[in-house]
């Protein structure tokens, strides 16, 4: 059961194939990448790294993240993926809290680390004691490992608090990447996958699959997301397969509208990690036709919960059609999805709750937290902390963080359905919705928002189509929401500057 079992045998069968691209440029074939990988193990296995320990990647996306990232696991070690964009104080909680002894940082990070005093040991990508790992006795296979062995510890983006370690088995990723042919798409040896998003993300996981089938693994030149090298690449490779947050799809939308790219090559783009937002996604279907199939995944139980298929997306003549579209879809095969009330206890279709996952894709626990693995997990139950309803065929609506919904005078707000009607504006370009505290009603809805709009016309939309408790009693112009590295909008930055009087 360990994981790179899956390049190893693609090694075995089709060694020519190639493997792994930086642009256009092919940089290792699977024998190259199966070579490079089982060298860095044995070189691992050399520095003392025993099956179990900790090994960090803190690099940018390249060819070498996947070479590194599959060198552990054949090395039986556990990988720490740590966001690139982290500053390098961020980067040292998750090393230090993990345990990590060895990190490979690329330059640029591995400085940040210096700066911030890690005591863990820090190769370098690319310098001579990384290129001497490549010259090391290769071990012969993977090393062997448990199913219930950890293969990934991610921390959680700390939306709502301190970034905990989300403990990721073999067994969990296995099961994560079998669902995909099932629940997603279909896999073959002429796709080719486009790291646009993170890899230290679910990104980097949605790839093991491809590992199995011999897929081409591209990583863009500019190291990221620029939506006209992603069009570039997708042109030359074709049959694209890509993972975007929906700000990476609106952006790939505008910049596709504005040079008239129609996204020739790009055949599925998942999209997950945060609210879509109908006018969006109905803009890009508009444009690209139906390439979008919408994941709802988190951290405990990566990209597993639920999906969305690119029909249910795309399909207009379906009666239900909008209410699909608002929706993230059904339950992935492998796991069994209920609304919970606030003791977890089941509650009928079309009722209000908190959305909770069983199955093989759910975490054991969090990293050496047994007091939030005990909130979390309720009877093999994970409580995702997220707000929706199930209708009767089945489909998942979320409606919010549980943490995000405001309670005004006794009724609740869905933030999401408020920023929905505000984003219909022609001169709203983004909008986050929060509650502040109120003496009277408890909290009161306000709406921050980038764009043009006078608060009298938004204020008229909103009268027009929603319940007069739900409409924002301030509206706060703002030239960018903040964010977090995944894109994320931060509330909890947004509700403190309500509370700084700012
Ligand atoms: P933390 O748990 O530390 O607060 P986070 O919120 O960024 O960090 P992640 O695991 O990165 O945690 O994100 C998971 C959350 O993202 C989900 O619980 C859900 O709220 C949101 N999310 C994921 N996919 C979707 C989707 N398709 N539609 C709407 N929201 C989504």
């Amino acid at each position: 059961m360990n994981l790179g079992n899956w390049l190893f045998r693609q090694a075995q069968a089709n060694p020519a194939r190639p493997a792994l691209y930086l642009g256009k440029e092919q940089v290792a074939d699977f024998d190259g990448f199966h070579d490079r990988a089982s060298r860095t193990a044995g070189w691992l296995a050399a520095q003392g790294i025993a099956p179990g320990d900790r090994v960090a990647i803190f690099m940018m996306n390249c060819p070498d993240y996947l070479i590194v990232k599959y060198g552990i696991w054949y090395a039986g070690a556990v990988a720490v993926p740590v966001n690139a964009k982290l500053h390098g104080r961020e980067a040292a909680f998750i090393l230090q809290d993990s345990g990590t002894s060895l990190v490979f940082a690329t330059p640029a990070l591995a400085e940040s680390l210096t700066d911030a005093q890690v005591e863990c040991r820090v190769v370098i990508i690319g310098d001579t004691e990384h290129a001497s790992a490549f010259d090391a006795i290769p071990v012969d296979v993977p090393v062997p490992r448990g199913a219930d062995d950890l293969a990934w510890l991610f921390y959680t983006s700390g939306t709502t608090g301190r970034p905990k370690g989300v403990m990721i088995t073999n067994r969990m990723l296995i099961t994560m990447s079998l669902a995909y042919p099932l629940d997603v798409d279909a896999v073959c040896a002429e796709d080719a996958v486009i790291y646009a998003a993170p890899m230290s993300h679910g990104a980097g996981l949605y790839n093991i699959v491809h590992v199995l089938k011999g897929a081409r693994h591209v990583c863009p030149t500019s190291g990221g997301f620029e939506p006209a090298e992603i069009f570039d690449l997708a042109r030359h490779f074709g049959r694209v397969q890509m993972f975007a947050a929906p700000t990476m799809v609106k952006r790939m939308t505008e910049t596709a509208k504005a040079t008239g790219d129609t996204g020739e090559g790009l055949r599925t783009v998942v999209y997950a990690g945060g609210p879509m937002y109908n006018a969006d996604i109905i803009d890009a279907v508009d444009h690209f036709g139906p390439k979008f199939v919408q994941i709802y995944g988190q951290g405990e139980c990566p990209m597993g919960i639920t999906a969305l298929s690119r029909h249910d997306v795309a399909d207009r003549t379906h009666p239900g059609w909008r209410a699909r579209l608002a929706s993230v879809g059904r339950a992935q095969s492998p796991v069994e999805v209920r609304i919970g009330d606030a003791d977890g206890a089941p509650v009928p279709a079309g009722t209000h709750g908190e959305i909770m996952v069983s199955g093989d894709v759910v975490m054991p626990g969090y990293w050496q937290n047994p007091e939030a693995t005990q909130k979390t997990l309720m009877d093999g139950w994970l409580m995702t902390g997220d707000i929706g309803f199930i209708d009767a065929d089945g489909y998942v609506t979320m409606q919010d963080r549980s943490k995000d919904m405001i309670i005004t005078g006794g009724s609740n707000v869905y933030p999401r359905e408020v920023e929905e009607v505000l984003l219909t504006h022609p001169d709203v370009r983004e909008v986050s919705v929060v509650g502040r505290p109120h003496p009277e009603w408890g909290e009161s809805v306000v709406a921050f928002v980038v764009g043009t709009a006078s608060p009298e016309d938004l204020d008229r939309l909103c009268i027009d189509n929603i319940a007069r408790f739900k409409r924002p009693k301030d509206y706060i112009a703002l030239d960018e929401l903040p964010k977090n590295n995944y894109g994320k909008v931060l509330k909890i930055e947004l509700r403190k500057s309500l509370e700084d009087g700012k």
